[in-house]
């Protein structure tokens, strides 16, 4: 039986997503999407990039008017704080026969005294923040050389702030793309004129007479002089209604969760993903639209399990990096090019490839996505 209710929690991508696929695919009965933040559903990817720039002031995903005229209803700005699975309802108000979890992830803090002007950044409240702190001449302290901490330093640059960047990894990013790519990106950084600290983390904030940071300290003993800070340390899935401890909830590859009539999609899954025999919470756009319209089509009672090549980008100092294929780990890399452009392939102990980024080198994404299912289908054959 098809769901008269559908209630979603996060009107994020994942959120938003499922609602307009559920009305895509023809289904009339009651959407609502509730979201903490006030805003209607935006472009998460822009608030490092081009909102922070300055070069675009609306990231919404869609035109307003789009959510009431699909009859999608919009609860913004807030909070479900508790549902019950047994009932079937949220709050006293919200009554559903499918619920969806799309409650995404927080930005992690740092357990230490934080002072005014230390910031972090995974809303439109916090970019603007932010953004009011990025004048020219600004010393910019990050802490965390992740995807965020080095985009917002490439925009930071380019709104002419003077930015370091402190991490305990040897090289930037080296978790995700490897040492030898991180190499490439930390020379880049530096010909930008960013401070990179590495192989180093954060001892603590240091305050001025005012209550605003003035410097970081480091493990090392060094003292990092600073006007504003940013930590980029990661974020942690918003678990809290699902009451599970585990690093995102668990779904099969509809999304569809242990419990019956509860989904997850987005940031806060764990999807399992039948071509890599493995469950994956992956933190990027691509996914979070991709489980959204499995999740739909799971509650009208159609089987369209999401198993795409990860993909993600990244803009960061004049390069468009594209990373197809996931790699926890990998035997060797091969690399070409230089870097202003740049193939990187992940091998495994066989030679296969595992996973590619392309840095500048839009048009060689295809290949490298049929070359990587192909490899897929050699393994599993
Ligand atoms: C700065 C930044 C840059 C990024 N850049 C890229 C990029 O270049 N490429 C890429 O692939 N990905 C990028 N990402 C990641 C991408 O934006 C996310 O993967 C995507 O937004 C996940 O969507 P989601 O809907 O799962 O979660 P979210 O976008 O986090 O949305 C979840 C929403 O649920 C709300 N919520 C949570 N709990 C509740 C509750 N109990 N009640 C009501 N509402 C609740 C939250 O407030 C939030 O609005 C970036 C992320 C950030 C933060």
């Amino acid at each position: 039986m098809t769901a008269r209710s559908v209630l979603i929690v996060g009107a994020g991508l994942a959120g938003s997503r499922c609602a307009e696929t559920l009305r895509a695919e023809g289904y009339d009965g009651r959407v609502v999407v509730v979201g903490e933040e006030p805003h209607a559903p935006y472009e998460r990817p822009a608030l490092s990039k081009e909102l922070l720039a300055g070069t675009r002031t609306s990231a919404e995903l869609r035109a307003p008017g789009f959510w009431a005229e699909r009859g999608i209803e919009l609860r913004l700005g807030e909070r479900v704080e508790a549902v019950d699975v047994q009932g079937r309802t949220a709050g006293p108000a919200l009554a559903w026969d499918a619920l969806v979890l799309a409650t995404g992830a927080r930005a992690r803090r740092i357990p230490l005294p934080t002072p005014d002007g230390v910031h972090v950044l995974r809303t439109l409240a916090d970019a603007a923040a932010l953004r009011e702190e990025l004048r020219p001449g600004c010393r910019l302290a990050i802490v965390g050389a992740g995807f965020v901490g080095v985009e917002v330093a490439s925009t930071a640059r380019s709104l002419g702030c003077e930015v370091s960047v402190v991490d305990v990894a040897e090289v930037p990013l080296e978790r995700v793309l490897g040492r030898e790519v991180g190499e490439v990106l930390a020379a880049r950084y530096r010909a930008y004129g960013v401070d990179l600290r590495l192989g180093t983390g954060l001892a603590g904030f240091v305050a001025g007479a005012d209550g605003r940071v003035r410097a970081l300290e480091l493990a090392d003993g060094s003292e990092l002089p600073c006007d504003a800070a940013l930590v980029a340390v990661g974020v942690a899935p918003e678990v809290d209604l699902h009451g599970d401890p585990r690093d995102g909830i668990e779904t099969d590859a509809c999304g569809r969760t242990a419990l019956p009539g509860v989904y997850a999609c987005g940031d806060v899954a764990a999807a399992w993903r039948p071509s890599l025999a493995a469950r994956l919470r992956v933190e990027h756009w691509t996914s979070a639209a991709g489980q959204a319209a499995a999740v739909a089509h799971a509650i009208l009672g159609r089987e369209r399990p999401y198993d795409d090549l990860p993909y993600f980008w990244s803009d960061q100092f004049g390069l468009r990096l594209q990373h197809v294929g996931h790699a926890h780990e990998w035997a060797a890399v091969e690399l070409e090019g230089d870097e202003s452009s740049f193939a990187a392939r992940y091998l495994d102990r066989e030679g296969r490839p595992l996973a590619g980024l392309l840095a500048n080198r839009p048009r060689e994404v295809g290949l490298l996505r049929r070359e990587l299912a192909g490899a897929a289908r050699r393994e599993a054959a």
